[in-house]
């Protein structure tokens, strides 16, 4: 039974979790207030809907931020400007790493402390990247954006339709217009089966989410830094030569993931599914492990008996 963090890093987890949750039920609101009930989600509307408070401008403004918001006093407006670099489609349609830092930024204009900070300072940090920023404020905002793009009321019901893989992961991106890795991470947060995402940069573990279910049955997968399993080594390898052929694997759960309070935990057969992002130069690993593997069955006959 070995505990995966220390206590008080456990209840920081805990509060950032609890502010996570909270900045995902804000972005439910906003969506419902507008009556937003399929997918995708523009993000440009909920903008207009906020018009004259809020006021949005994109550009090419290169590598100084992926996303920007402002509050100017004297004409007590907020200016939201978002950087268009990334988008290619001759339609104008945003891409949807564009369409993440609009909705990222919609997080410090919905969010109440962070609003509260920028009408006090006049300015918000410049955004960047989709979610590898540990500063907490970012996280919420990063949380309120996946709500936002991608709601539990839309994307829940899809996700726990069944078993899941990166194919349908996929097709979910191309309807809500969110990138696979943004897609993979809620997907695995809605799950109600136990599951990991896993993100590889430079051979290493670079960041992991968890099901409920997952933490529920014992496994904690490993931290930011952790060396991989030498099956998961071999696909980073033909990752990075560009010969990621064949995208499934089998282990056990002790060789990702921490496992404690559960004594089938350890030896919990996980079914491996890769997809490589070479933008991001990011190999993803889902990971799915058979409820079964790690709940014992309801032996209960209480039917019979009533
Ligand atoms: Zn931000």
């Amino acid at each position: 039974m070995n505990r995966p963090m220390a206590k008080r890093t456990k209840m920081e987890w805990a509060e950032m979790q609890t502010r996570q949750q909270r900045a995902v039920e804000r972005a439910a609101e906003v969506l419902e207030a507008l009556k937003f009930a399929s997918a995708p989600i523009d993000p440009l509307a909920i903008i207009a809907s906020e018009k004259p408070l809020l006021c949005a401008t994109g550009g090419n403004f290169r590598n100084r931020f992926d996303g920007q918001l402002e509050y100017h006093r004297s004409k007590n407006r907020f200016l939201l400007f978002f950087n268009t670099k990334y988008d290619r489609a001759p339609n104008g349609e945003h891409q949807p790493r564009t369409r993440f830092s609009i909705a990222h930024e919609l997080g410090h204009y919905f969010l109440d402390a962070h609003q509260a900070y920028l009408r006090r300072t006049g300015k918000s940090h410049p955004s960047r990247g989709e979610f590898l920023s540990d500063r907490n404020i970012e996280t919420e905002a990063d949380a309120f954006a996946a709500g936002l793009l991608m709601p539990a009321s839309l994307l829940g019901p899809r996700v726990n339709d069944g078993e899941m893989c990166f194919a349908d992961i996929q097709a979910w991106a191309g309807d809500f217009k969110t990138s696979v890795t943004s897609t993979a991470r809620r997907a695995v947060e809605l799950s109600d089966f136990p599951c990991a995402l896993i993100g590889v940069r430079e051979g290493r573990v670079a960041f992991s989410f968890q099901s409920q279910a997952m933490i529920e049955g014992g496994c904690y997968p490993r931290l930011r830094g952790s060396a991989l399993p030498p099956g998961a080594q071999a696909k980073w390898q033909a990752f990075t030569s560009g010969c990621l052929l064949e995208k499934e694997g089998q282990s056990l759960a002790r060789a990702w993931c921490q496992t404690y309070d559960n004594d089938r935990a350890d030896g919990a057969p996980v079914s491996e599914h890769y997809f490589g992002v070479p933008p991001t130069q990011t190999l993803l690993v889902l990971l799915t492990i058979p409820e079964e593997a790690l709940f014992p069955d309801d032996d209960d006959d209480s039917d019979d008996e009533d």
